[in-house]
């Protein structure tokens, strides 16, 4: 198929519906082969002239690992992903541990899936492998959606018009699909986080087992974690946004001042922060819930429908189950089922993505808090984590039919 025709149709299987993806994104390719697996045509289209991702670490958790082990062969996740033997929180100052949380084979097994770290390049590189680059559209931004009683125009930068049966917009926080839904823009949160890489083997005292490293202070805490076959060390540091310039949604940091940010923590983080040579700097924004996800031939998913602050770090792991659902509501209905298979998909996954979104919002207060009686308390609570019970979150199989009423 060509991909730029003026007033072409995305997709081309007759009397099957046929699907325009915007965004080429962990939705939208996870869409795509979630979309291909259930015999449902699609065309992605991506503003970017090349797939390129930011280089930073993502966690993957049972309730995504187990949805992309059935999309992807999970060999090619294997070899790039890192499986975390626990996560360990600790303090800022002293590096006192406050909880470990195993997630080894004991959680692998309960959940049915592992936990990954990778980088995001890795998993997009996995994902992208997977779709049929003839199919998959570059340079090509689309800057509105004007839905029609029978189907939806997709206007391009270039002045080039597609048409489709249904349009997703996987195309991120500042989503211009989500524009036809609400008019609501995204919230900043007044903090920012610096990510960047570091030589693993430049870390040597956090090579004694894979695991994730929290620390938690005053106003701000910092991550880190091995990714690309423990390659790599991921590291995300918060830090109050001040006055710094929110305008610029993203930005390179300076090392130096982020040391500053985190001085008079301890030793380890400061020498973890030490060893980046270069950071970015993004402001941290997300939205409040959507009343709406969809109308009848218009849907979002990820970022452009539940855009969360990442201190769940479940933002790209929603995005992952949305295509799932969406693929399997939309799996062997014709255009004229679309309004019913959106509807459905929508009342599936909101009230999960709702409840993860605000608790997002609320970590981001519980993880920065100063010390004193607000913060032993959490350190209490934190104690007891590992009695914690996630099957909510871990243990969702997405897939599961009884998932997916009619
Ligand atoms: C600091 C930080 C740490 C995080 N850590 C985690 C984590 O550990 N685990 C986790 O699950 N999540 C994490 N997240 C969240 C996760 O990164 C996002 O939720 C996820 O990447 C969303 O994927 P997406 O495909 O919806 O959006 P995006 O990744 O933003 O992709 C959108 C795509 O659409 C394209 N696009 C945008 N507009 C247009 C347009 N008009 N036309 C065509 N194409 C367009 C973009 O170029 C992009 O390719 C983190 C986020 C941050 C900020």
């Amino acid at each position: 198929m060509n991909s730029s025709p003026r007033n072409a149709r995305a997709g081309s299987a007759a009397g099957a519906v046929r699907v325009a993806v915007v965004g080429a994104g962990i939705a939208g390719l996870t869409l795509a082969l979630a979309l291909d697996r259930a015999g449902v045509r699609c065309e992605v289209f991506e503003q970017a002239e090349a797939l390129r991702e930011v280089g930073a670490g993502v966690q993957i958790a049972p309730n995504a690992s187990r949805l992309l082990r059935r999309l992807v062969p999970a060999a090619q996740l294997d070899e790039v992903a890192v499986r975390p033997a626990a996560v360990e929180m600790r303090r800022w100052d002293d590096d006192r541990l406050l909880d470990r949380a195993e997630l080894g084979t004991a959680t692998e097994v309960r959940y049915g899936a592992p936990y990954y770290l990778m980088h995001r390049a890795d998993l997009h590189e996995v994902l992208r492998s997977g779709f049929d680059p003839g199919r998959l559209h570059l340079a090509s931004r689309c800057v509105r959606v004007e839905e029609l009683p029978d189907r939806v125009l997709l206007h391009f930068q270039d002045g080039s018009v597609r048409d489709a049966d249904l349009v997703v917009g996987a195309d991120g926080i500042r989503s211009v699909v989500r524009e036809a839904l609400a008019a609501d823009r995204p919230r900043f949160s007044g903090q920012s986080m610096y990510r960047g890489l570091v030589p693993a083997r430049e870390l040597p005292f956090l090579m004694d087992e894979p695991k994730v490293r929290l620390w938690f202070g005053p106003e701000q805490h910092c991550v880190c974690y091995p990714v690309s076959a423990g390659r790599w060390m991921s590291v995300g540091a918060t830090a109050p946004a001040g006055d710094w310039n929110t305008e610029s949604w993203t930005a390179r940091g300076r090392t130096e001042e982020l040391l500053h940010t985190y001085r008079g923590w301890s030793e380890q983080v400061r020498a973890v922060l030490g060893a980046l040579s270069t950071v970015s700097r993004w402001a941290l924004h997300d939205r409040d819930p959507l009343e709406r996800w969809t109308s009848d031939r218009i849907a979002v998913a990820g970022d452009s429908a539940h855009p969360m602050l990442p201190f769940m770090a479940q933002g790209a792991n929603q995005a992952i189950e949305d295509a799932v659902v969406l693929a399997t509501c939309l799996a062997g209905t014709g255009p004229e089922d679309v309004p019913a298979a959106l509807a459905r998909y929508e009342r599936v996954r909101k009230p999960r993505t709702d409840r993860i979104q605000r608790m997002s919002r609320a970590n981001s207060r519980t993880f920065h808090l100063e010390d004193g009686d607000g913060q032993r308390e959490r350190d209490t609570a934190l104690g007891r984590q590992q009695a914690r019970d996630q099957e909510w979150l871990f243990g969702h199989d997405a897939e599961e039919p009884a998932e997916v009423p009619l």
